[in-house]
């Protein structure tokens, strides 16, 4: 190990591994930090969907041999009653985590990266208001300081560099409660099918829009099924894990008994909203959910994860060959990210702010009529934005003529993402202009939290 690293990682994550490949690609000393087992490193229960284009992000192969489970296809929207369904289309995998989670890790060492493994990091080190590295306990219990030009924190949701830092060097926003999705998974046989159950050789999700959230059957390899749910933490919404079992015990036909996996991984928690405002401090990056750069409708992170490595670490190299890793230089990050994937989220978290002020019977509308239908969800799930044709729109009038308080609650929403998209896409290259941006940002979610309520 070095005494001193161009770039510290913390988190050997989908997001920490994609940061440590470009990075040292790109001439960087790199140091990966993770508190896992190396073996461990990416292991979660189950399979994960992972949308093409996250690979394509960083030109490597798509999933194949016992790392693919099946290329993912469709998407089945049901409305809360599960009267009322369509389609919509998808390109994704359905990947085994643990051995995409190795072969990132792979990756990120054969360009270059050193591993450091079982470090649990405990603190960030702070010097002239500049990160300068983090303290580390060790497998022995021992403490270790180890230093760098620049730390990135890509921990995941508990972002554990961000949140210890100092207002005067970072000024976090906080997430509101209802703004954090909990998570609960079963993996089970499934021995029947339904109408709002898969068949076992379907090519990706049903899912039940319900409790502001949604509930999830996907087919795995094998005959099993992963059953579940997401749910925004509102105080008053069920338990997730409760909501699952009851599913699962009312249909005894479709489900078997044998249990093969449950709970979720590492944590159950998503960080369902637009991103954090600022990604940047004086000598740090944020990147994946640490910076809350996941998809805010499906809940996929581990697309968002890539994109911002990749990004993060071409600006860090070109900060770190000026020898300035001031806020001001790593800015063109936070630039780079807000104008583009940034601009989709914020505009599809709008999109989710809608979806889940809406009533069960409005969803069942809404599923019904195709006011939200293919073409909205299949976007959405891709990380894409949509527009509307003149034609389309007269269409969606028509058939949401019964439903004007709905079509007007819908079309005043989606004007106002399209402002928010586009409030992102100005987001200011100079630094100096921030406050005056987040105002107007926040100002235009205040107009949409209105709208949808
Ligand atoms: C139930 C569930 C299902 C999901 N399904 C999908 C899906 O199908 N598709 C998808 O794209 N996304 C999915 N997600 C989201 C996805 O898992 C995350 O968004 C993604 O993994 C984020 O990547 P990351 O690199 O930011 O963080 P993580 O993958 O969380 O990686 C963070 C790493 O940091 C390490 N770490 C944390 N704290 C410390 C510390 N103190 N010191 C050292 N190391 C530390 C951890 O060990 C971990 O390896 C799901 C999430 C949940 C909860």
């Amino acid at each position: 190990m070095l005494e001193t690293y161009d770039l510290i990682i913390v988190g050997a994550g989908s997001g920490g591994c994609a940061t440590a490949k470009i990075a040292s690609e790109k001439g960087l000393s790199v140091l990966l930090i993770d508190k896992r087992k190396k073996k461990d490193i990416g292991d979660k229960l189950t399979y994960d969907t992972i949308p093409a284009y996250a690979f394509r992000e960083i030109d490597i192969p798509y999933p194949e041999g016992k790392e693919l489970d099946m290329k993912m296809e469709k998407l089945k929207v049901l409305s809360p009653n599960k009267k009322h369904h369509f389609e919509a289309p998808l390109d994704a995998y359905l990947t085994h985590r643990l051995l995409l989670g190795q072969r990132l890790l792979k990756y990120a060492l054969d360009a270059g990266a050193d591993l450091l493994s079982e470090a649990d990091v405990i603190s960030p080190l702070v010097e002239d208001n500049f990160v300068v590295g983090v303290k580390c306990m060790l497998a022995d219990g021992s403490e270790k300081e180890l230093r760098s030009k620049v730390t990135c924190d890509a921990s995941g949701i508990r972002a554990v560099v961000r949140n210890m830092l100092p207002k005067e060097i970072y000024n976090a926003e906080e997430i509101r409660p209802e703004d954090t999705v909990q998570c609960y998974r079963e993996v089970r046989d499934l021995i029947g099918t339904c109408d709002y159950v898969p068949p076992s050789d379907y090519p990706g999700w049903y899912c039940i829009l319900q409790n502001r959230g949604y509930f999830w059957i996907v087919p795995e390899g094998d005959g099993e099924v992963n059953v579940g749910c997401g749910l925004p933490m509102f105080a008053d919404n069920p338990d997730p894990e409760d909501v699952t079992i009851d599913f699962i015990n009312e249909h005894p036909q479709i489900f078997g008994e044998e249990v093969y996996g449950k709970g979720t991984g590492p944590t159950p928690f998503i960080p369902m909203r637009a991103d954090q405002p600022e990604l940047v401090a004086n000598g740090l990056v944020l990147v994946g959910e640490a910076g809350w750069q996941i998809a805010t409708n499906s809940g996929f992170g581990v697309p968002g994860s890539i994109v911002a490595g990749k990004l993060a670490a071409g600006v860090v190299a070109k900060a770190i060959e000026t020898g300035d890793v001031s806020r001001e230089k790593l800015w063109e990050y936070n630039v780079l990210w807000k104008k583009g994937q940034g601009a989709v989220r914020a505009f599809t978290d709008g999109i989710r702010l809608l979806v889940q002020g809406l009533d069960h019977d409005e969803l069942n509308n809404l599923v019904k009529l195709k006011l939200l239908g293919p073409k909205e969800f299949s976007h959405l799930w891709r990380d894409q934005t949509f527009r509307y044709n003149i034609f389309e729109m007269v269409a969606k009038f028509f058939k949401g003529i019964g439903n004007i308080p709905l079509l007007l609650k819908i079309f005043r929403a989606f004007r106002t993402c399209v402002k928010i998209e586009k409030i992102y896409q100005d987001f200011p290259e100079d630094a100096r202009d921030f406050d005056a941006w987040k105002k107007s940002k926040d100002k235009a979610y205040k107009k949409l939290s209105k709208i949808v309520k």
